[in-house]
């Protein structure tokens, strides 16, 4: 039996543990033998102190392995992508299908969203009849029937994970790198899949803002990945400005159905081609990730995309209309409100978490984990970085049922600003192999 004060004590003053009484600690913590009180200090003093890689590598399988594990047939080499959360980021919606329809199984676990960042799972549920929670073996079954799933985390993976996360979250040590890439990483292996794409977002709708932050979290992704037997890669992605045009839950459903058509904004599009290209290539099809774009993006030029994305709605018991008359079927809340530009220029930045915190006020977003989510509210972003606009030009446009609406509308009025000269930035700044 583990002594949890000599191990609190041990981690405070930089002794690094032994993998049994790690893996014990875990074990003992998940089922309440040791308290809050002393899984906090712990934290605390991991936060403070780091994890050495060996360390990290048996914490993180320690938590993986805390309860089911999704098991695939060994010939079903699934890909798996992780965002770390943005804001008006569709792309899993998007990449699902694209790369099943190329040849790559995807077994994609989603979350909720957390924070001012929107889930997969919400966004999803904005389709009629859309079952978003899969039993394990609906999910395995579906994947090797039409080579993709998608379902929300389920309670039975990886559970002491949820228990340290929660723990994190009111111990003021949820913003350490090993602990972040040890919470990610666990649920990933939990999932089944041989490899991972990570999409580390940086910029002023992250949850890391700054470049060189990203870029250790992205490397630790890597090299934990890696020293756990899974092939992976990470892009860093800007997130200093919403993905695309849209911010909502049916919203931004359209305007994935939009790019799987082939049209749809082009930061939205191009992000999606670098993370399936790098699926892809992770998966085998293709020699390099370039490769994998190009087959990407003539899978969408064909149709095929398209075809796999109404498939998997079929197989997961929505109702495909959607497809073809997204106005009908994912409607947007009735009432408008614009925002406009008190100044004429170009966009030079957006406060981008206000615009996730603006829809949650709407009701797209919980403020309590209980709440229900209004699937038609939106925000939709008339104005990107580095585009022209005069005084008085909308840069939103609300879209909402009355709720929360002068809140929003005083946020978004204070989220962007405007100046003479202004670029487009560049969507992916940097890749970790
Ligand atoms: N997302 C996760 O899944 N875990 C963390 O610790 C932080 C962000």
């Amino acid at each position: 039996m583990i002594d949890p004060i000599r191990f609190i004590e041990d981690k405070r003053d930089g002794r690094e543990h032994g993998p049994d009484e790690l893996r014990d600690f875990v074990k003992a913590y998940q089922h309440g033998n040791i308290p809050d009180y002393q899984a906090s200090a712990w934290l605390m003093a991991a936060f403070l102190r780091g994890l050495s890689e060996k360390e990290l590598e048996t914490f993180t399988l320690a938590l993986a392995k805390s309860g089911s594990m999704v098991e695939f047939p060994q010939a079903l080499e699934c890909v798996d992508k992780h965002s770390t959360g943005g804001v008006g980021d569709k792309t899993s919606l998007v990449l699902v299908p694209l790369v099943a329809s190329c040849g790559a199984p995807v077994a994609k676990l989603s979350g909720r969203g957390l924070g001012f960042t929107g889930g997969t799972v919400d966004k999803l549920e904005s389709i009629e009849g859309f079952r978003a929670h899969l039993t394990m073996a609906e999910f395995v079954s579906q994947v090797e029937r039409i080579g993709c799933a998608i379902s929300g985390h389920s309670e039975e993976l990886a559970p002491a994970e949820k228990r340290f996360y929660e723990l994190r979250d009111v111990t003021g040590t949820i913003p350490s790198v090993p602990l972040i890439a040890s919470s990610i990483l666990s649920k990933k292996l939990a999932g089944g899949s041989r490899s991972f794409v990570f999409d580390v977002k940086t910029g002023s709708g992250a949850f890391m803002q700054t470049l060189d932050e990203s870029r250790t979290l992205a490397r630790q992704l890597v090299t934990l990945s890696s020293a756990l037997g899974r092939k992976s890669m990470a892009l860093i992605t800007g997130m200093d400005q919403p993905l695309g045009r849209w911010v909502g839950n049916a919203a931004e459903i359209r305007e994935a159905i939009m790019v799987l058509k082939g049209s749809g904004p082009r930061d939205t599009r191009d992000l999606c081609l670098s993370l399936g290209g790098a699926m892809i290539f992770l998966a085998g099809r293709v020699p390099s990730p370039k490769e994998g774009e190009t087959l990407c993006a003539e899978a969408i030029r064909s149709g095929k995309a398209l075809e796999r994305f109404r498939m998997l709605l079929e197989f997961q018991g929505a109702e495909p209309g959607c497809i073809d008359f997204p106005e009908d079927k994912l409607p947007l809340s009735p009432e408008r409100t614009v925002v406009r530009s008190k100044s004429s220029g170009k966009i030079a930045s957006f406060e981008t978490n206000s615009i996730g915190t603006a829809l949650r006020h709407l009701g797209g977003g919980r403020q309590r984990k209980e709440d229900a989510i209004d699937h038609g509210v939106a925000v939709e972003v008339m104005a990107k970085i580095g585009e022209e606009i005069a005084q008085g030009d909308p840069v939103f446009t609300l879209y909402h049922s009355g709720n929360g609406a002068e809140t929003a509308t005083r946020l978004l009025e204070e989220a962007f600003t405007v100046s003479l000269e202004a670029a487009s930035p560049r969507i992916v700044l940097e890749v970790v192999e």
